[in-house]
């Protein structure tokens, strides 16, 4: 069994509604996991999600949170909002919100800080493309998306996770294998032994996400390293989702 609580996260992107809010919280309903399981649907929906969710385990997560905490910031949404609409974590650094709205790793830095001042779980996102991978710098890529995205920050027993989601198997349906996600994901725990020391490294779950879905759902989760999976398109799906929730609940007590 492994020490740390497996943590599943549904990232739906700009993706579903209220219809979808609704199957899928149903299929959570009565059930239980031993695992932590999140869905982070668009911040218009969380309301409705929060009303089903003393029915079920789930927990709402954000895609993004404003570095920001109030202000003339036009179309943005703090940590204090996301809390008061019940959210519990927040997905920091996606490699979409990197690549598409300019985020950099000191803007990520300043919104791990205000994610952990409100008590939100920020989930770190960090991975590298093809082409690094290819030139065989994936290990300076992330060292330094962590060094950056993590500098400074004094956890001061609260918690934090790291997703690793290489940019080549996001949405492409060629998900790393195993041994690649065990690999990166013993280095990402060395960095942050380095960063935070080896005790509180050794709590924190790092999950991997690039197209997760039912089939290798177990072979990664049963890699020492990879505490949890970010699932993107097959959580769109109510059912496959709660497949993978079920598979990965089923292997923490395996
Ligand atoms: C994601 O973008 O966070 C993701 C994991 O997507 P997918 O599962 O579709 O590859």
């Amino acid at each position: 069994m492994k020490q740390r609580k497996p943590i599943v996260i549904a990232n739906w992107k700009l993706n579903g509604g209220l219809d979808l809010i609704c199957v899928s919280v149903a299929s959570f309903i009565g059930k239980h996991f031993n695992a932590d399981i999140a869905i982070c649907p668009p911040y218009i929906y969380m309301r409705d999600m929060m009303t089903f969710l003393q029915f079920s385990e789930l927990h709402i997560g954000s895609q993004n949170v404003s570095r920001f905490e109030s202000g003339a910031y036009t179309g943005e949404t703090s940590a204090q909002m996301l809390k008061e609409a019940g959210c519990s974590l927040c997905l920091i650094g996606h490699s979409e919100r990197r690549a598409m709205f300019g985020e950099n790793n000191e803007g990520c830095q300043i919104k791990v800080c205000t994610a952990l001042s409100h008590d939100l779980l920020p989930v770190l996102c960090v991975g590298e493309n093809q082409q690094q991978r290819e030139a065989n710098i994936t290990e300076d890529v992330l060292n330094t998306q962590l060094r950056e995205g993590l500098a400074n920050i004094d956890l001061q027993g609260k918690d934090l996770c790291i997703a690793y989601e290489p940019i080549w198997a996001i949405g492409t349906g060629l998900a790393a294998t195993p041994k690649i996600a065990q690999e990166v994901h013993q280095f990402i725990r060395a960095q942050l032994s380095d960063i935070f020391g080896a005790e509180t490294a050794n709590g924190l779950r790092i999950l991997y996400g690039g197209s997760v879905n039912k089939i290798n759902t177990r072979e990664l989760l049963g890699q020492p390293d990879v505490d949890g999976l970010l699932v993107g398109g097959a959580s769109l799906d109510p059912g496959h989702f709660l497949t993978i929730c079920e598979q990965v609940s089923e292997l923490a007590i395996a």
